[in-house]
């Protein structure tokens, strides 16, 4: 059958299920034919579900991370296009610099394409300890782009800092304690340095932020210096003659800021202690860094729950300008250079986590034939499943629901056998089924039904782990957006949990995001058993990378970087193809023997004993068979065909 030019009704109804038409509206749609399709700058629309199918027909099966690099130029764009109109409305006279903070996501594709754009639409970068650092002092300085550093620092570090400094960039030291003007000031001392960085200091605000990570913020976060602790560090720069040194003044009051009115508050009392500092002890100051926090509407609602922000990042801009802006004007000071650190706002939507479905629990049985003293009731509903129609579906499955609830109520009273009690939820699954497809079929199916069945709880076996793929899920309760990548041209039939494969009663995904009310379970389908019906964790892209964990030595995914045409290096170790039309990189994922020598187990050694296993006995599948699986996927394996082995 050929599928319409325009998505149907059913098709834009299917992302509402999702709610995909929120969270998703600037990069997904659905086709005619019922699949998504990722919407990244520079590419057509590239469907998700037939690139998997080609990945597989390739031997790249789920899961994998699919990213779209062009997506984080384009966050880094909007960014710089919100604050260069921000300061154009309030006449702010100096340009905003933005710093990407590279353990939001270290990943080389991504490293890359900030590294690549960052001259053009100023960005500098910011890192919080020796490999990250290390990683930033490798790309080409750029002048007056900061290289930020932030985070608690050792002798070896801030060597490092001043290293970085000779080799051209312009280096800002974060202090974070009074101790660490001691270490610069020994550091400096150590050597005929070159060049040496700036200084700037962590500000410990009062404000809070909202949300999840509001403790980052406050008297009692973590991080930062109270005024007393700055004013000493100001006391010690200047003792040693190094106050001109110090250039910025930052404040950091959380990730995933949920509410506007927080941030102009800690802006506020930040813009008032900078213009304090600069017109008195300090001023060689330049720098405001407002740090990170720009929020991530994951759910879709525009609202200040934790998994949304009731803000974009135009009025983010707008906003933070405008309370600069007037603070400057009333106190006649020089206008600082506003310096965001936001990470997840740039690199959240720029990956897709793809899992397929593997297995259905409580799917349903064959029904046994019937016996010669079958019960009544059992009798009843055999006689509703040959009978059931989509003429009399809403009053025969009424009565199967009766039916079965009678029988459940006659056996806890003793009156019906395990044999009946079997019979009677097998027959209602099927009744459910026939019902379920006769509701496909209608224009206007009763909307209590529909609600029934999909109440009717399944758990569908995802082929992926949580620990790996989506650590935040598990460990902070993060909700991410999911939904099915393909059959949004039928109505999902059943509402589905939906758990890993890991051997862990944790490996269980509580909440997906939608915009009225997070959902708990997933409204899904039904796929036939030859089908791979693909499942897509979407915004996965910041921090997941990093965070993810090796549990049941299950790791690394396969990563899928798919090209805007013309773009990008090769990776390392990666295969560039094109599928579906678009250029892709594929690096396959860590193997079982990767993960098990990053166990300090010696694959060599594993090998050498499998190997003498097998001397010591003829196996059935032999000694060949064994060794290669040191260099398969630790996931879930399909055959080509779509089935399991
Ligand atoms: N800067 C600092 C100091 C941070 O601790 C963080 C993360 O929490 C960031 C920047 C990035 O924050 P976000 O990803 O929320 O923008």
């Amino acid at each position: 059958m050929e599928t319409p030019a325009t998505p149907s009704a059913v098709c834009r109804a299917s992302l509402e299920h999702y709610g995909a038409d929120q969270w998703g509206r600037d990069f997904l749609r659905v086709s005619p034919g019922g699949t998504l399709r990722f919407l990244a700058p520079d590419l057509g629309p590239v469907d998700l579900q037939a690139l998997c199918d080609a990945l597989a027909a390739r031997g790249i099966q789920a899961p994998f991370v699919v990213r779209f690099p062009a997506m984080v130029e384009q966050g880094m764009a909007r960014l710089r296009r919100a604050f260069d109109r921000a300061a154009e409305e309030n006449a702010y006279p100096r340009p905003h610099v933005g710093v990407y903070p590279l353990k939001v996501n270290p990943r080389r594709c991504v490293v890359d394409t900030v590294v690549r754009a960052r001259t053009k639409l100023r960005y500098g970068l910011e890192a919080g300890s020796k490999p990250e650092l290390l990683l930033a002092m490798a790309q080409p300085p750029e002048p007056g782009l900061p290289l930020l550093l932030n985070g608690f620092k050792d002798h070896e570090f801030m060597r490092m800092a001043f290293h970085a400094a000779e080799l051209g960039h312009e280096v800002v030291v974060v202090l974070e304690s009074h101790r660490e003007v001691r270490r610069f000031l020994d550091v400096r001392a150590e050597e005929d340095w070159q060049a040496a960085p700036r200084l700037g200091v962590r500000a410990k605000l009062y404000s809070k932020g909202s949300g999840r990570w509001q403790r980052s913020g406050g008297e009692t976060a973590k991080f930062g210096l109270s005024t007393a602790e700055i004013l000493k560090v100001l006391g010690a720069l200047e003792d040693a003659g190094l106050l001109d040194q110090m250039v910025l003044l930052h404040f950091h009051i959380g990730s995933q800021i949920t509410r506007i009115k927080q941030i102009k508050r800690a802006v506020r009392e930040a813009i008032r202690l900078y213009v304090g500092l600069q017109s008195g002890r300090c001023p060689s100051l330049q720098f405001l860094d407002l740090g990170g926090g720009i929020g991530v509407d994951y759910d879709g609602s525009r609202t200040s729950y934790t998994s949304s922000v009731n803000y974009s990042v135009e009025e983010y801009a707008s906003q933070v300008v405008y309370e600069i802006a007037s603070v400057v004007e009333e106190t006649g000071a020089v206008p600082p250079v506003i310096i965001t650190e936001s990470g997840r706002a740039l690199v959240a939507a720029h990956a897709v986590t793809v899992t397929d479905l593997r297995e259905v629990q409580g799917a349903p049985l064959p029904v046994p034939p019937p016996g010669p003293d079958e019960h009544r009731l059992v009798a009843a509903l055999r006689e509703t499943l040959a009978e059931i129609s989509a003429k009399n579906y809403e009053e025969y499955f009424h009565d199967a629901v009766d039916f079965r609830d009678e029988v459940l109520q006659l056996f806890s009273a003793g009156i019906l056998s395990v044999h009946d009690r079997a019979a009677a939820e097998g027959l209602f699954q099927q009744i459910r089924l026939a019902t379920a497809r006769i509701v496909q079929s209608l224009a206007r199916p009763s909307e209590e039904i529909v609600e029934y069945l999909q109440q009717a709880t399944r758990k569908y076996l995802a082929n992926f782990s949580i620990f790996q793929s989506l650590p935040d899920a598990w460990s902070i309760d993060h909700v991410f957006p999911a939904a099915p990548l393909s059959h949004h041209d039928q109505r999902p039939t059943v509402r589905a949990s939906v758990v890993d494969i890991t051997c862990d009663s944790d490996g269980c995904m509580q909440q997906f995001a939608h915009p009225d009310e997070n959902l708990t379970e997933l409204p899904l389908h039904e796929p036939a058993a030859s089908e791979s019906y693909y499942l897509g964790f979407f915004m996965t892209g910041a921090y997941q990378d990093s965070l993810g964990a090796g549990h049941n030595l299950f790791g690394r995914c396969h990563e899928v970087v798919v090209h805007s045409p013309g773009a990008a290096a090769p990776l390392l170790g990666a295969e560039r193809m094109e599928v579906e039309g678009v250029e892709v990189e594929v690096k396959m994922g860590l193997t079982n023997g990767d993960m098990l020598a990053a166990m300090d187990h010696d694959p060599e050694a594993l090998r050498a004993q499998l190997r003498d296993r097998h001397l010591e006995r003829e196996t059935t599948l032999g000694k060949p068979w064994a060794l290669g699986l040191l260099q398969s996927y630790p996931y879930l394996a399909r055959t080509l065909g779509g089935q399991e082995p």
